[in-house]
């Protein structure tokens, strides 16, 4: 069966007949709906495949929740039935359909001009709500230099374009010869009727999707990104108006960047680079004098006389420096709890001193500061989640060294 919308792929309103309806249930975005199942005697509502997501379309104004194709029947998810051999008018979104047929058309160029020029097969693509993803296999030239490849297949694909050549749609009969050309990844197991083909700069693909028809109509193809991926190569382009939408978006992130860097675009590079040396010098220095406030709270610990039962320390950054350094340098037999992170929420514990306090009061410590650890010896460590309840774990220690009554 070849459906209206592959017979002619500009058609945006179109009449048809009920050939039956019945209830059914489809799942939409993990929910299941109850509805009905409609099938018209023809449609111009692609249902997915081959790789093109499906239309929105509506009839009779309704909106089609899902279209699947089984076998030789167009299958339309309504809310509401339809009386069997009622007339009934379909409609299109155009904006969208027209937007899958350029990427779908700007695939089918790609993978032609991969082939053609250098004899790598397309082994999958998906079209996406901002690219399209083309993956294909690099064996004939392993070592090929891929930013060289992006740039030789854009201007390759591109001059097709400028040339606005012809995109056909050829009909052939299972087991035609003139079949034997076409490139395919296999047809769904339920095919029946005719076998599409679309051709395009001298490449012919079995391909059920709606096409352009002619290459002029794609406007522009841009790779966006190209890089390999296990065995194979990924690239991901945008075509036709996409690349305007594409463009603008882009131009947005440069306008914002200037604002925030208080510089034009073409100073960007330089500017990043030199803020990204600056902080890293300001992160050591930071470091270094965490690790020097570190050794003079220990000191300063040290010199109390009578030395305290126990030290309680929060540090707002990472702690790893300054916990290796304070907590050895106060001494073993004083109890520390030493706390890292956002003041009110996450963060890192370490309560160290003599193994029978750790284990009398480590997990209950980590326990008010909601989360979990696990006591080696003499230093309990844990990642907890509510460090605004540090005053109730400096309670619980004085209260163990009788400093304030229970
Ligand atoms: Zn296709």
């Amino acid at each position: 069966m070849v459906f209206k919308c592959q017979e002619d792929s500009f058609l945006k309103k179109f009449g048809s007949i009920v050939k039956s309806c019945k209830p059914a249930e489809v799942l939409i975005d993990g929910k299941t709906n109850k509805c009905f199942e409609v099938v018209l005697e023809d449609t111009i509502i692609f249902p997915e495949g081959g790789g093109q997501p499906s239309d929105i379309g509506y009839i009779d104004q309704r909106k089609v929740l899902k279209m699947v194709r089984k076998g030789a029947d167009a299958v339309h998810f309504i809310d509401e039935p339809m009386e069997e051999g009622k007339n009934v008018s379909l409609e299109i979104d155009w904006d969208i359909r027209f937007d899958h047929m350029q990427q779908h058309s700007a695939q089918h160029l790609i993978s032609a001009k991969l082939q053609q020029m250098y004899k790598f097969p397309t082994t999958s693509w998906s079209l996406n709500k901002d690219d399209t993803m083309v993956e294909f296999d690099i064996t004939s030239i392993p070592k090929i230099d891929l930013n060289t490849l992006m740039l030789q297949l854009e201007l390759a694909v591109n001059e097709k374009i400028k040339n606005n050549e012809p995109v056909k749609v050829k009909l052939f009969e299972p087991g035609d010869p003139g079949l034997e050309k076409a490139v395919t990844r296999g047809l769904p197991a339920d095919h029946t009727g005719p076998i599409r083909v679309v051709a395009m700069v001298g490449d012919e693909n079995m391909c059920c999707g709606t096409h352009v028809d002619t290459l002029g109509q794609l406007q522009m193809i841009k790779i966006v990104s190209i890089a390999p991926v296990k065995k194979k190569v990924q690239l991901r382009f945008v075509a036709g108006d996409r690349v305007l939408k594409d463009f603008n978006v882009r131009l947005a992130r440069e306008r914002n960047l200037s604002k925030l860097l208080q510089n034009g675009a073409n100073d960007h590079e330089t500017v990043v680079f030199n803020l990204l040396k600056s902080s890293k010098t300001l992160e050591k220095n930071l470091k270094d004098c965490s690790l020097e406030v570190a050794a003079l709270m220990a000191e300063d610990v040290k010199r109390q006389d009578p030395p305290p039962k126990f030290v309680c320390v929060h540090r707002k950054e990472d702690a790893v420096g300054f916990a290796r350094v304070f907590l050895s340098g106060v001494g073993a037999d004083i109890v520390k709890l030493l706390t890292w992170g956002d003041e009110k929420g996450a963060g890192q514990m370490i309560f160290e001193g003599p193994e029978e306090v750790v284990k009398e009061l480590g997990s209950k410590i980590c326990e008010i500061l909601g989360g979990k650890g696990a006591a080696r010896g003499t230093r309990f460590q844990g990642a907890v989640s509510m460090l605004k309840n540090k005053d109730k774990a400096i309670q619980l220690l004085n209260e163990h060294f009788e400093l304030v009554q229970k």
